[in-house]
C-alpha cells in the first residue's frame, strides 16, 4: 500500500512518452498527476496524488508479456485503491493483429470481473478523429496516414471494429456520432444495450472535445476505459461531478526549480534538428557536438564535451551537448557502425553526462529523443516522475526526488517530433 494513497484514476500506460502524454492531460483536467516507471518494487509516496499512471513498454512486446506487465500493473493500482482503470495507448490504435490492445484489454477486464470497456482513441486536437468506428489521422483514413509503413505495426486497416475483432475472440462493437448526439444517458443506454448482447469492447467515434465529454460522462461509472490521451483530459471534470475529486488550483505545481540548466540531444527527428539550430543561433558557444564515428575511437570526445559543459555551468551559460545530425551524416555512422551500435554509443554518451553533471549540480535537465530520454532516465535510477505544467503540448516539466540531492531534479523528456523551434530556449523560461 503506498503512503496517503487516495488516488481516484490508475492508469497502465504501453509507453513511456504515452504516459507522459495522458499524464500531462490528467493535469491539464485538474489531478495531481504521479508517473511511475514500470511496476513499483518499492513503497512510493502518494500523498497529494489523484491520479497514477504506470509507465509500461508493452506496446511492440511479444503478447504473454505485454499481459503479464499489465496485469501487474493494475494489482499494484488497485492495492493504491484507484476507483478507476485506464488502459492507454497510441492515438493510432498501434498495434497488430496478435495484439496488444485486445489481449491486454481482456486480460484486465477479466481481473476487474467487468463485463465491458470501451475503446477512445481519438485525440482530436492532435487530428486523430474516429467516424463511425473508422480512425483519421487529419484529413486521411490510417491505412493512407503513413501509419500503413510503420517497421512495427503497419496499420493496414482504418476499421477499428475489423482491427480489434482480429485481436480479441469476443464480439466488438460500436457507438457511433448518431448515439453521442443524443447525449450521456443516450450513449450510456447504448452501452448497456451492447452489453446485454455480449459486447466486451466498444469501439467509440469522436470527433471533438464535446464527444470526449460525453464519453467521460457516459463511462464514469465503468472500472475500466481504454483510449488515448484525449479522454484523459475529459475525466477529471466527471470525477469532479461524482465528488472524488476536489477542484485542485495548479494540479501542476512543483517546488522551485535550482541548479544548473542542461539539454542533452539523442534525436535526429526534424523537429528536434531545427530547435537545435535554433538554439546554437542564439547561444553560437553554447553547442558541443558528439559523433558516434569519434565515440567508438574512445573516452576523448566524452571528456571533451563534459569539460565543456562543466566550463559553461560554471559560469550560468546555457549549454547543449547533442548528437542529433541530419540524415545523411546518421546514415554514414549507421553504414559504419551499425544502427544499434551508433545508437547505444550516443545514448550511453549522453547517459553518462547526465549522471555526471547531475552529480555536479545540473538541476535542470532537458532531454530530446524518446529512446534518449528512456536511457537517461534508467541511468539516473528515476522511477517517479511528478507532472508540472506543459512547456509545449505533450511535453511537461517534471520532478523527481534523487538520493544525494536536496532539492527536486527538474527534467522535460521531448520525444521527436514534439515542441516549438524555440524549445530548447524557453521550456527554462517557464520553469519558476
Ligand atoms: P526520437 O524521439 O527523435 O525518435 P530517439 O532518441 O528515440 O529520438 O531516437 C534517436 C536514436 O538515434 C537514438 O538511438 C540515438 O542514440 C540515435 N542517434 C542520435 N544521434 C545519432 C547519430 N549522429 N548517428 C546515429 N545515430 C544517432
Amino acid at each position: 500500500m503506498g503512503m496517503g494513497a487516495n488516488i481516484v484514476l490508475g492508469a497502465i500506460a504501453d509507453d513511456f512518452t504515452g504516459a507522459t502524454d495522458l499524464a500531462n492531460n490528467l493535469v491539464r483536467g485538474g489531478m495531481r498527476c504521479l508517473q511511475v516507471i514500470g511496476v513499483p518494487q518499492q513503497e512510493v509516496d502518494l500523498t497529494d496524488i489523484d491520479a497514477v499512471v504506470v509507465a509500461l513498454k508493452s506496446r511492440s512486446c511479444p503478447v504473454d508479456e505485454a499481459v503479464a506487465d499489465s496485469l501487474a500493473a493494475l494489482e499494484w493500482l488497485r492495492q493504491q485503491g484507484a476507483r478507476q482503470l485506464f488502459f492507454k495507448y497510441c492515438s493510432t490504435f498501434d498495434s497488430t493483429d496478435q495484439g496488444n490492445i485486445g489481449p491486454v484489454a481482456d486480460s484486465l477486464l477479466e481481473a476487474l470481473a467487468a463485463h465491458q470497456t470501451v475503446m477512445v482513441p481519438a485525440f482530436p486536437i492532435n487530428g486523430r478523429t474516429v467516424y463511425q468506428g473508422h480512425l483519421f489521422v487529419g484529413d486521411r483514413l490510417l491505412n493512407d496516414s503513413g501509419m500503413q509503413h510503420h517497421p512495427l505495426n503497419p496499420m493496414q486497416d482504418a476499421d477499428l471494429v475489423r482491427v480489434l475483432s482480429r485481436q480479441t475472440p469476443h464480439p466488438v462493437g460500436l457507438a457511433n456520432r448518431a448515439v453521442l448526439a443524443k447525449g450521456a444517458e443516450a450513449t450510456r443506454a447504448h452501452l448497456t444495450m451492447l452489453a446485454d448482447q455480449g459486447v466486451r469492447h466498444v469501439i467509440c467515434d469522436s470527433l471533438d472535445e464535446q464527444d470526449l465529454e460525453i464519453l467521460a460522462e457516459a463511462t464514469v461509472a465503468m472500472p475500466l476505459v481504454t483510449g488515448g490521451s484525449g479522454l484523459g483530459q475529459a475525466l477529471p471534470a466527471q470525477y469532479r461531478a461524482q465528488g472524488w475529486l476536489d477542484t485542485i488550483s495548479e494540479p501542476g505545481r512543483l517546488s522551485p526549480a535550482s541548479g544548473g540548466a542542461l539539454v542533452l540531444s539523442g534525436s535526429c527527428s526534424r523537429a528536434t534538428l531545427a530547435q537545435v539550430a535554433d538554439f546554437l543561433a542564439k547561444h553560437p558557444d553554447g553547442g558541443f557536438a558528439l559523433d558516434p564515428l569519434t565515440l567508438s575511437e574512445g573516452d576523448k570526445q566524452w571528456e571533451q564535451a563534459l569539460a565543456f559543459a562543466l566550463e559553461r555551468l560554471s559560469s550560468n551559460a546555457p549549454v547543449l551537448i547533442y548528437a542529433s545530425a541530419d540524415p545523411e551524416k546518421v546514415k554514414t555512422a549507421q553504414a559504419e557502425l551499425g544502427v544499434e551500435r551508433a545508437g547505444h554509443l550516443v545514448e550511453e554518451a549522453l547517459s553518462q553526462l547526465a549522471v555526471t553533471l547531475v552529480n555536479e549540480g545540473v538541476g535542470r535537465l532537458l532531454v530530446a529523443g524518446g529512446e534518449t530520454s528512456g536511457a537517461v532516465v534508467s541511468a539516473l535510477g528515476i522511477t517517479t516522475l511528478r507532472i508540472g505544467e506543459q512547456i509545449d503540448p505533450g511535453v511537461p516539466w517534471t520532478q523527481t526526488s534523487m538520493v544525494g540531492r536536496e532539492a527536486p531534479l527538474s527534467l522535460a523528456l521531448k520525444s521527436g517530433n514534439f515542441g516549438g523551434i524555440d524549445f530548447f530556449t524557453r521550456a527554462f523560461e517557464v520553469l519558476v
